[in-house]
């Protein structure tokens, strides 16, 4: 049976991997998630499962990157909901693997504009929105990427960096505000996105699997977890920190 809380929580490329995983996590806490992805069917087939089990949850359609949708997105919250406590700002693409003198420019601006201006536009209509109500905690997406460079994906590396570095600098913004900002930074995690990039090849998949210290992929879930734990009174001295989750990736 799920305990509904009075806690509203948004989670944007929640169709699919980790961010399906984080709206699973929230509506088993008994919060009330938006889903929001540019994919309309797998978001609308979620947020049906999740109220088939009890949970409440809706999808909105939004693609990040686009001012107009997420500013559409963040007023639909506060029509139906009036509030919102935790925002997962989860969105993001792999783009395409290309060393940097070959990254076209195309996929540069594309890459930068949804993982990091997305972030960077969600954050300007959550925060408000938190400050009005009296606070809530914002976690934004990550990588290891963004701390540690890989070969071929160098405007995926820009991305991950910029959003720890926003990530601080908001965070320190509003620390004495009650509205805590921090980042995740996953290393190889089981999803799609890891499917596409070693094109699903059993052996480039034992290679990643072997990145991390514990020989293994990271569960969208162990993810999840460590985000319930920063939308939670129990990280209520967290703020302005880039969390690794990453079996052990960055102790190297
Ligand atoms: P995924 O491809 O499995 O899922 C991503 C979801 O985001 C999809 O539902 C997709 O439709 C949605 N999405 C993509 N662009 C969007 C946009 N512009 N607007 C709205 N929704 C959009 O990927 P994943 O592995 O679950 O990755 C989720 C996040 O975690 C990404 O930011 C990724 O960079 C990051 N990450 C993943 C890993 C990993 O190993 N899987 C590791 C570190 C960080």
């Amino acid at each position: 049976m799920i305990q509904p809380t009075d806690k509203v929580a948004l989670v944007t490329g929640g169709s699919a991997g980790i961010g399906k995983a984080a709206a699973w996590a929230f509506a088993r806490r008994g919060d009330t998630v938006v889903i929001c992805d540019r994919d309309w069917s797998r978001g609308e087939a979620l947020a049906d499962d999740i109220c088939h089990e009890e949970g409440q949850a809706q999808f909105v359609q939004a693609d990040v990157s686009r001012e107009v949708d997420v500013a559409h997105l963040l007023k639909t919250i506060v029509d139906i909901h009036g509030r919102l406590d935790y925002a997962f700002n989860n969105a993001g693409i792999e783009g395409e693997m290309n060393e940097t003198a070959d990254c076209t420019l195309e996929n540069w601006n594309r890459t930068i504009a949804i993982n990091l201006t997305g972030v960077f536009l969600c954050l300007k209509e959550e925060i408000p929105l938190m400050l009005k109500q009296g606070g809530g905690a914002i976690v934004n997406m990550a990588s290891v990427a963004g701390q540690v460079g890989f070969p071929t994906l160098p405007a995926y590396c820009a991305s991950k960096g910029g959003v720890i570095q926003l990530t601080r600098a908001a965070a320190l913004e509003y620390a004495t505000r009650n509205v805590r900002i921090n980042a995740v930074c996953p290393a190889v995690i089981q999803t799609e996105m890891i499917e596409r990039i070693t094109h699903n090849d059993p052996e480039v998949q034992a290679q990643f699997q072997h990145f991390q210290p514990m020989e293994r992929a990271g569960h969208p879930n162990e993810v999840a977890d460590v985000l319930l734990w920063l939308c939670s009174d129990q990280a209520s001295f967290v703020t302005g920190q880039a969390i690794a989750v990453d079996g052990g990736y960055l102790a190297r």
